[in-house]
């Protein structure tokens, strides 16, 4: 009898993750046979049922809201970018059976901007909204860009600050509360928030978009979220979901348990012609 490798996203909730579609594309594209499926788990089933995930032969793990740490602190080792977010979204199983804790939201979110949108990061005056798991994840990899100026703006400003702190030696980067971003302005606007989820917006000024700056929500939905409205309604040159950085994680995850890069353009077309039908 052939085993099938096994994958799986834990979650809670996970009933509406789209990783288990995205996957198995990229196994039908590249040719792979594996099984990929989502299981609910909450926080204090972490533990038990990763161990059991393992023990049972399963090959890779994605882990998402609210798991990330409990991941991050679940590995045997992890790579330098999990390592300074602190929060894991993929662990491996490796040749020597320890785990490998890795973090792929990051270089997913920047490889939708510069590959799938030409949206440049080299220079910019660049907003994160938010200072939660989301924007630790993408902070490493969008320094690693040089942009002119990284701003973290939070409801509660002593987590932007505090945030700002641990990656001062990487980058320009600041970190304040939403009251400082009075006549400031910026050429990427980024929303690491979960308001979206339920429909609301930060407060952000008039004015905080430059001419010809675009915006980016790491949510995304069927319809268009409070954020890309706002973008849209400040005259964006784009204002996108994070539908694209979703596939585009998912493929370095996919890399890092198969060795073998899926292409993402058809998968993201399929999932977008999907939620406009
Ligand atoms: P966290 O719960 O870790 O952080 C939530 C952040 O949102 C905090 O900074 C919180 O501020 C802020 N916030 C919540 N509600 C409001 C509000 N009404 N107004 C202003 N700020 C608010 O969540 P994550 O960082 O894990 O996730 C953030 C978003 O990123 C989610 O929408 C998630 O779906 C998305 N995401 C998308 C991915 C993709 O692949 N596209 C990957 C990962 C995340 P405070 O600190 O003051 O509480």
């Amino acid at each position: 009898m052939t085993l099938v490798d096994r994958y799986a996203v834990f979650g809670h909730p996970i009933k509406h993750s789209k990783s288990p579609r995205i996957h198995r594309l990229f196994a039908e594209q590249t040719g792979q046979t594996l099984e990929y499926s989502a299981q609910e788990v909450p926080a204090e089933q972490f533990q038990s049922s990763v161990a059991a995930f393992f023990a049972e032969g399963g090959k890779g793990l994605n882990c998402t809201v609210p798991l990330k740490e409990l991941a991050w602190n679940y590995a045997d080792s992890k790579t330098e970018r999990a390592q300074f977010s602190k929060a894991v979204n993929t662990l491996a199983l490796q040749a020597d059976g320890s785990i490998l804790g890795d973090n792929t939201d990051g270089i997913g979110l920047v490889t939708d901007l510069l590959n799938n949108h030409a949206i440049p990061l080299l220079g910019m005056r660049i907003l994160i909204l938010g200072a939660g798991g989301a924007s630790r994840g993408i902070i490493g990899p969008i320094i690693e860009q040089s942009p002119q100026t990284l701003v973290i703006a939070n409801r509660t400003a002593d987590k932007a600050s505090q945030l700002a702190d641990e990656f001062h030696r990487q980058g320009p980067i600041t970190g304040y509360g939403y009251e400082t971003l009075e006549n400031k302005q910026f050429d990427l606007i980024l929303n690491a928030t979960s308001a979206s989820l339920s429909g609301q917006l930060p407060p952000l000024p008039a004015g905080l978009l430059a001419s010809g700056g675009n915006c980016y929500d790491l949510a995304y939905g069927n319809e268009p979220t409070a954020f890309v409205r706002w973008g849209l309604e400040n005259h964006a040159a784009k204002s996108l979901d994070g539908l694209g950085m979703l596939v585009e994680q998912a493929a370095e995850a996919f890399f890092i348990w198969r060795g073998v890069r899926p292409k993402t353009q058809p998968v993201i077309e399929l999932l977008n012609s999907e939620r406009q039908s």
